[in-house]
């Protein structure tokens, strides 16, 4: 049996996969098994923020799994509390918690929420907005967090107490903003949704109404943050801090983890015994994670980030089967006018580019890492199957 064959046969069909057996990479290129080169577009889902196997990443990882590959969480680790202090420094929160992924980020953002307002408030005031198009995660609870009806089937009945509120309309907000609600979530981009950055003004509405309220803010950052576009959190582009901010995806090269952040008045508020993860904070991804922080802090590669950015967009827009760009820094999806953007990503890969969709959008979610020169051999290779 193949590789294909053997997954076929073994593994659950949740994914509809690509022909692509990817073997290792290199820099930014990814390698399959026959030896053939990637352009890499989508780094994962954004999680390879380095490219692959960069080398002080790679070091740093390779350098914990020989020292100290897990410990419990009844227990501290150094390389734990060296992280958390650098992403509390850099994102001017006040406490973190780990998990896994970003469902799990997520989940410990929503009990936080949930838990802040009954101490507070006793019974009642549970509900959570979240928007229309919204995306936060598989699990039951963020998926019923998550504002798309077609993920609302099959597995009744769903986690209660999620109203939804159409993006970008303030009027819709306001009128279901009453006294049952804890927090609003969001994402300042809505990522799986199509990569549609929410409005300024909505996003200064959101934040308004809350405070006026003591409603919570919950940023959904598992996408937009740690420099997705071009700033380490995408919050700092509309010039707000949420309360309860969640990170992943690109947070540790690669490696598994997720995070919760609360600022100083939501910090507390999950003590001893009310939430837990038995690999969260895992020291190998905290590891793999302060090694993605340094790359940050080094050097000017947020403001690259932009730089290459806007680039990526100006070539996109020159390409004429695509009718229009949006998104933020290294995420960006293009409209197209006649194609299939699903079509399109599979053509891709047979000629050495690998792309994301995001509903009827090519999607980009290249490595922090990339170089002009890779943008250029991409965009070729995107223009001949546009043509
Ligand atoms: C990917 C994603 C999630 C889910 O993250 P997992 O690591 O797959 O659990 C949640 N929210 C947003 C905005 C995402 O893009």
């Amino acid at each position: 049996m193949n590789t294909i064959e053997k997954f076929d046969s073994n593994i659950m069909h949740t994914y509809g996969r690509y022909p692509l057996v990817m073997e290792k990479g290199k820099g930014r290129d990814a390698v399959d098994e026959d030896g053939k080169e990637y352009i890499d577009f989508g780094s994962g889902i954004g999680t390879n923020s380095l490219g692959y196997c960069n080398e002080g990443w790679a070091e740093a990882v390779c350098d914990q799994v020989r020292t100290l590959q897990h410990t419990s969480n009844y227990y501290y680790t150094k390389v734990q509390a060296d992280f958390a202090e650098k992403l509390n420094r850099m994102t001017g929160y006040s406490a973190v918690f780990f998990g896994n992924s970003g469902a799990e980020a997520n989940e410990c953002a929503i009990k936080l929420a949930r838990k802040y307002s009954f101490d507070k408030y006793g019974k009642g005031r549970h509900n959570i907005i979240t928007l229309v198009n919204s995306f936060h995660g598989r699990t039951l609870c963020t998926l019923s967090a998550t504002g798309q009806e077609v993920f609302h089937n099959y597995f009744f009945p769903f986690v209660e107490g999620f109203v939804n509120v159409e993006a970008n309309n303030i009027q819709d907000l306001k009128a279901k903003l009453d006294s049952t609600v804890c927090a609003v979530m969001f994402e300042y981009v809505q990522g799986e949704g199509g990569v549609v950055p929410l409005e300024q003004s909505f996003v200064d509405a959101i934040f308004e109404l809350c405070a006026e309220r003591d409603i919570l803010t919950i940023a959904d950052e598992v996408q937009t943050g740690v420099g997705r576009t071009g700033k380490f959190l995408a919050g700092d582009h509309f010039g707000h801090k949420a309360n309860i901010t969640t990170l992943a995806k690109g947070i540790a090269g690669g490696l598994p983890m997720g995070a919760c952040f609360a600022d100083e008045k939501c910090k507390d508020v999950l003590g001893k015994g009310t939430h837990g993860s038995t690999f969260g904070g895992n020291p190998v991804s905290c590891a793999g994670g302060l090694a993605v922080l340094d790359y940050i802090q080094s050097g000017d590669h947020l403001e690259q980030v932009n730089e290459k950015g806007k680039y990526l967009k100006e070539k996109l827009l020159e390409i004429d089967e695509i009718s229009g760009v949006d998104g933020m820094g290294l995420m960006l999806g293009a409209s197209l006018k006649t194609k299939n953007a699903g079509e399109v990503v599979g053509k891709a890969l047979e000629k050495g580019l690998l792309m994301l969709t995001a509903k009827d959008k090519l999607r980009f979610l290249p490595p922090l890492t990339i170089t002009y020169d890779e943008i250029d051999r991409g965009i070729v290779i995107l223009e001949g199957i546009l043509k």
